[in-house]
């Protein structure tokens, strides 16, 4: 049997998923910050997190996948400083940060669910687990791991010796070219575990704690939360690479300093979807949604495929011009297995050559390009349609279920179309080719097939 490898930030290499326990795989994605909408690229590392769920389940393994929302705490400034995103967002859409909370986190699952990434098994908000995060962080000040400024609780990151491997950090060289304002902290990679909620401002968040009235840093929820679902060290966590540097790299400094793991045996992380800064970042206002791409004429699912076509450990550049041509591609694909009719028997030797790519660090791109030697290989249609529905276990795509669209042809152009086949049967190519031109004029375009004559909108 194949085994299924992948590569681990944290070790720099890839190796062989090998469960903790028995059979099961613990899997946790860092979910979105809901002060907006998601943008596309938000939406890459949730498609590329997804194969990766669907690919430890087709390798046998049972999984349980979670999910968080972070719904409190993120700062303007992934180091700390600035407002809260969420109270941000809340002067910007005229929502009470509850409701911009809910109505982001509902709009981001109905993305998921129109790209066909499937649900994780638990989904879990940081403002309901307010209590494993003061657990957490008492637990954090009784190991001596903490220290106290005018706005909050801090990690004392120089107690750890490890900290910042995961990144490869240069922490000394860090502190002496900090030029961002450190404030009261001790060093430059100390971060907030609970911030008091400030004399000068009303939150809307905020909760009773042993050290005063605040709000949970960031990086707590996601140590404390992963522990209460999947326990103090699991098998993957994943993320976007921005996640590297910070985040991550917290949050396993919470857990090390905590409970003496590095909460996952794997990390892994999706490269960024590339292109102009601001229609990118989801504070300028300005981002390119999934709607945005489907008010464009694009289906969801294309935006999934033109994802498909790069590793998930390389850059991918946006652009109209690739989503188009993706666009076609993926509807040549729709058109080719709908015209092979029912499938019959999967061939082991397309299947074999899918796994060994998808299993190597789920080289999709390469699965991708088997599927369309498959399509152009002169395999039985019926093989070529069960292997190709079997390989759409991953890819997504939903093969199965499409048709073509039903298009309604005015008489007038059908009777075209009987006059020149009829121009056709009596070799009289001149009128066949006029008859044509008249109905390219009525915005239809007739092509010939084994079956007869096809008729298409231009
Ligand atoms: P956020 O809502 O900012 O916490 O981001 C949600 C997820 O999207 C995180 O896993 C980020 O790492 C990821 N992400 C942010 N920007 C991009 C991008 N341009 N391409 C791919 N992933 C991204
Ligand atoms: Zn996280």
């Amino acid at each position: 049997m194949t085994q299924l490898k992948l590569y681990d930030t944290y070790e720099r290499q890839v190796r062989e998923l090998i469960p903790l326990k028995d059979n099961d795989v613990g899997l946790y994605a860092c979910g979105p910050t809901v002060y907006n909408y998601v943008h596309i690229g938000n939406l890459r590392t949730y498609i590329f997190e997804d194969l990766l769920r669907r690919t430890i389940v087709h390798a046998g393994f049972n999984l349980k996948h979670v999910m968080n929302i972070t719904d409190v705490g993120h700062l303007t400034s992934d180091a700390d400083s600035g407002e809260d995103k969420m109270e941000v967002g809340s002067r910007r859409s005229g929502m009470s940060a509850w409701e911009m909370a809910e109505f982001y986190a509902d709009s981001f699952k109905e993305d998921l669910q129109r790209l066909n990434i499937l649900p994780p098994d638990i989904w879990c908000k940081a403002t309901d687990h307010i209590k494993e995060q003061i657990a957490f962080v008492e637990d954090l000040e009784a190991k001596n791991y903490t220290y106290k400024t005018s706005d909050g609780i801090y990690f004392d990151s120089r107690k750890l010796n490890s900290y910042g491997y995961l990144a490869r950090l240069d922490v000394e060289g860090l502190q002496a070219g900090a030029r961002v304002e450190q404030g009261e902290r001790r060093f430059v990679t100390d971060f907030a575990l609970w911030k008091f909620s400030s004399p000068d401002e009303q939150r809307q968040m905020e909760w009773e704690s042993p050290w005063g009235v605040g709000f949970p840093g960031w990086h707590i929820e996601c140590s404390a939360m992963s522990a209460r679902y999947l326990g103090d060290y699991f098998d993957i966590h994943c993320g976007g690479k921005d996640h590297i540097p910070i985040h991550h790299t917290n949050e396993i400094a919470q857990t090390e300093a905590s409970r003496g793991t590095r909460l996952a045996n794997f990390w892994m992380h999706g490269y960024f979807l590339q292109m102009e800064e601001s229609k990118m970042s989801k504070s300028s206002g300005d981002f390119l949604r999934l709607q945005s791409l489907i008010d464009e004429g694009f289906s969801s699912l294309a935006y999934r495929y033109f994802c498909l076509t790069a590793h998930y450990r390389s850059e991918l550049s946006f652009s109209w011009e690739s989503l188009k041509a993706n666009d076609t591609a993926l509807n040549r694909l729709y058109e080719a297995a709908f015209s092979w009719g029912d499938p019959t028997t999967i061939s082991e030797a397309y299947m074999t050559r899918f796994v060994e790519h998808l299993y190597e660090d789920l080289n999709v791109p390469r699965a991708l390009a088997v599927a369309w030697e498959l399509a152009r290989s002169d395999e039985p249609d019926g093989v070529k349609k069960a292997t190709l529905l079997a390989f759409d276990e991953i890819f997504g795509l939903d093969i199965a279920e499409w048709e073509p669209a039903q298009i309604d042809i005015p008489d007038e152009v059908l009777n075209l179309v009987s006059a020149r086949e009829e121009a056709r049967s009596q070799k009289d190519w001149g009128k066949a080719d006029a008859v044509r031109e008249e109905i390219r004029n009525l915005g239809f375009e007739v092509e010939d097939s084994r079956e007869g004559p096809k008729i298409k909108p231009l």
